[in-house]
This record gives C-alpha cells, structure tokens and sequence, in this order.
C-alpha cells in the first residue's frame, strides 16, 4: 500500500500560512458580528477608509483602457525593452549608483528572490536575512534546497544591529563560498524599520572586507517591495547610490515589484536589476536569468508591463500618479502615527516604525495574544517573535484604542 507518491525531496512540503489562518478568522468574525464591529488586521494590502481593497486611480484608467492584444500577446521572456528601462528608471529616481544595471522580468518580487536563491548561492547553502523577516523567504529557500539562518535586526538599543550581521556574514562566509544576503528595506515587513544610509555604509563595509579575497561571491538582495511608502522618493533611495564601484565579486540585485507600489498585487510583475562594477557580471546576469525565467514560468504579464511603461513616459500621467499614490502613503502614516502615539502613552512596547505597511509587537507567546485579542474583535497576525498589524489595512477610527487593547492582551497571557 502507497500513500505518497512524492519524489523524496518533495515529501512533507505544506506550507502552513499564519497570514491566511488569522485573516480567515477575520472573515468568519466579520461575517458573524458585522464588518463595523471587527478590526481586521491581517490584511498585507491597502484598504481604503471604507476598507475596500484601494486602487490607485491612474493605474485603473491606464488599465482598462489598454487594448485586449496589450493584454493576451506573448511578452518576450525577458520582459518587454521599454518595461525594462521603466524599471530602472523608476527603482532608482535620481539616485542611479556609478555602475552597470540590467533589469530582467520576474513574476512580482517573490520571482526575483527565487531566481535568486537559485542562480547565486549553492544548494546546500544558507542564505542570511534578519530574525525578524517575510515567511515566505525560508519557504523560497527550502524549496530550492537551501536553508534560510538569521542574524538579529536590532541590539539592545533598538538599532540595527551591525555586530550580530557581521558575525553571521563571516561565520557563513567561513563556511561556503557564495552568500546570498536579503534585506528588506526601507519599510521592513514586518516592522516598519529602515536602515539608515550609516547602517547601509557598515553593511556594505562588511562585505567588503570579505570580499578581498577573491573566492568569495557576495550577492546583496535589496527588497525594495515597499520603497514607494517609504518618504520622499529621493531621500528613500539615497541609500542606493552607495552601490557605486563595489568590487566585482560583490552583487547588488533590487526586487522590483508592482504589488505595493502600483496596487497590481495579483498582476504578478516584477523585475530583478543587477548592479555592478563589472560589465561581464551584468551581462551574465542577463543571461543566466533569463534562462531561469524560461524554465520557471516562461513571460511574464504583458499588459502590467505595458501599463509601468506608459506611466513611466508620460510626464503628466506619471505626476499624477505619484500624487495619488502619495495619498496613501500619507493614510497609512496617519493610521501608523495614531497607534505609536497611544502605544507611547500606554508603555506597550513596539518595534521602531519607520514606514509601510506592518507594525511589529514583540511578544513569547504571540498566538495567545492573538487569540485573547479576537475577544475584542481585533484580528493580528501572530508571528514567530511577535505579533504583526497591518496599518494598511486599518482605517483610523478602528485604530484608536488599539493599542491599549494590544497591551491587555500581553498582560493577560
Ligand atoms: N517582499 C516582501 C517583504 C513582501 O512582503 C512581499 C509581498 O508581500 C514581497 C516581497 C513580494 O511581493 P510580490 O511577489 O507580490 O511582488
């Protein structure tokens, strides 16, 4: 008798989604007491103040407005030409690092962390990212046969922590040759938390040193998924320019993604944009993508692409965009702004909000919050270290008392 046919690394895969589970106890509240009654929290997207899943207004008219072979022909593989150059273009702003780019097309942001994982680290190899980090990134590299470790995002001062990165880069850097490096930033999910153009400088430094000898591989892999609710465009991206005439066996990659940025969450499109000093690098970066791209999911959503380009160049429409979209950076800061207020005012202790979608609440026993926190219909997302809220999601009125509440709940546990 055979109850698995599965190939022998692909037994015991499920993937357990706390994101899912907790929004789903919101609709079942939700259905049951009344939308008006029911705080839901859970949600990783923009609600308006009538908690509608929000549009920006210029990508609604630019899309249906497209013509229908716009949106059904094949795309090259690699992305459309002028997608591409959009990518850059509106990655980087003015803050174009002394370098060479390329951009290739990827299935939203997940697309470029998994080509990623693939074709910059050894299977078998782990890959870093910070302690406080998006689920998914460990799925991403189990999957691909590598495994995820951690070093710890903030010391005892709630600051990046420098000291714990650089220990892992070189305890890992000991041990393999290639090492994939993802930060999520600015506007971390899931705390809100940027590093600072000085924390940049420290990280880069680190891999510098280790990349004086030659064997080693460094590939930085920047998550940019959230940049466009980050601040000024500029000043967000400053960081970025720092990329400039690294040493060649240092690789910056940016996870381009339309999902946050342009409301287009389930359009699929991204772009992963190589930076480097070194011409051959980026060349092969084109090549070696692409290929993986064929093999993974062929092209890629040709009328989300045609839809970046036409913004991308018009001026007028591209201002206009920016304004509406600056609308609801502007809301979430309001939501976010009112429950670090009353967080201050009644000591609930939270992780440092800089920008985006999630604020973070350390909590042991996260699930026990949550659950204490649904008897006063307040649905959260219970992560490994803490309990996470989506401000995005959340208008303001449903905000305020929020906090206190969250508080009683980890006094009560
Ligand atoms: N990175 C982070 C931190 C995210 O939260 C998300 C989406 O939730 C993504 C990347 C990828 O998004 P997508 O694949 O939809 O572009």
């Amino acid at each position: 008798m055979t109850n698995s046919v599965a190939a022998s690394h692909a037994k015991g895969k499920f993937a357990t989604d706390k994101i899912f589970g907790a929004s789903g106890a919101a609709v079942k509240a939700t259905a049951e007491h009344g939308k008006d009654k029911v705080v839901n929290a859970t949600i990783g997207a923009i609600m308006d103040d009538n908690e509608k899943l929000a549009c920006i207004p210029t990508v609604e008219k630019v899309l249906r407005g497209m013509s229908i072979n716009d949106m059904i022909a094949y795309a090259p593989i690699s992305g459309l030409p002028a997608y591409l150059d959009a990518t850059i273009n509106l990655a980087f702003a003015d803050q174009r690092p002394d370098a060479y780019f390329n951009s290739v097309a990827t299935a939203g942001g997940t697309g470029v962390i998994h080509h990623t994982i693939w074709n910059y680290s050894e299977i078998g190899d782990k890959v870093l990212t910070s302690d406080w980090y998006w689920g998914p990134y460990s799925v991403l590299c189990k999957e691909a046969l590598r495994e995820l470790d951690t070093y710890q995002l903030f010391d005892e001062h709630q600051n990046f922590n420098i000291k714990s990165f650089e220990t892992k880069v070189n305890e890992l850097l000991s041990k393999q040759n290639s090492l994939v490096i993802i930060i999520n930033t600015p506007a971390h999910n899931p705390t809100g938390f940027s590093l600072t153009d000085d924390d940049w400088k420290k990280v880069l430094d680190v891999c510098k040193v280790q990349a004086k000898n030659p064997e080693k591989k460094i590939t930085v892999l920047i998550d940019i998924a959230y940049i466009d609710y980050a601040g000024e465009k500029n000043e967000s991206r400053k960081f970025l320019k720092q990329f400039s005439n690294l040493p060649a066996n240092i690789l910056g990659i940016l996870a381009f993604s339309m999902s946050k940025g342009y409301t287009m969450y389930g359009q699929r499109t991204g772009a992963m944009i190589g930076i480097s000093s070194d011409k051959n690098v980026i060349k092969e970066f084109a090549e070696i993508n692409q290929y993986t791209s064929r093999a993974t999911w062929s092209n890629i959503n040709r009328g989300a692409m045609t839809l970046l380009t036409t913004i991308d160049q018009d001026k007028t429409l591209l201002v206009q965009f920016e304004k509406e979209r600056d609308g609801y950076y502007q809301l979430i800061r309001e939501r976010a702004d009112i429950f670090m207020s009353e967080a201050k005012a009644c000591g609930l202790n939270m992780l440092p909000y800089r920008a985006g979608f999630f604020i973070s609440i350390p909590a042991a026993d996260s699930d026990a919050v949550c659950t204490k926190l649904h008897d006063d219909l307040i649905f959260a997302v219970p992560l490994k270290m803490g309990v996470r809220i989506a401000v995005c999601a959340v208008p303001s009125a449903k905000i305020k008392g929020m906090a206190e509440k969250v508080l009683n709940a980890m006094n009560f546990v």
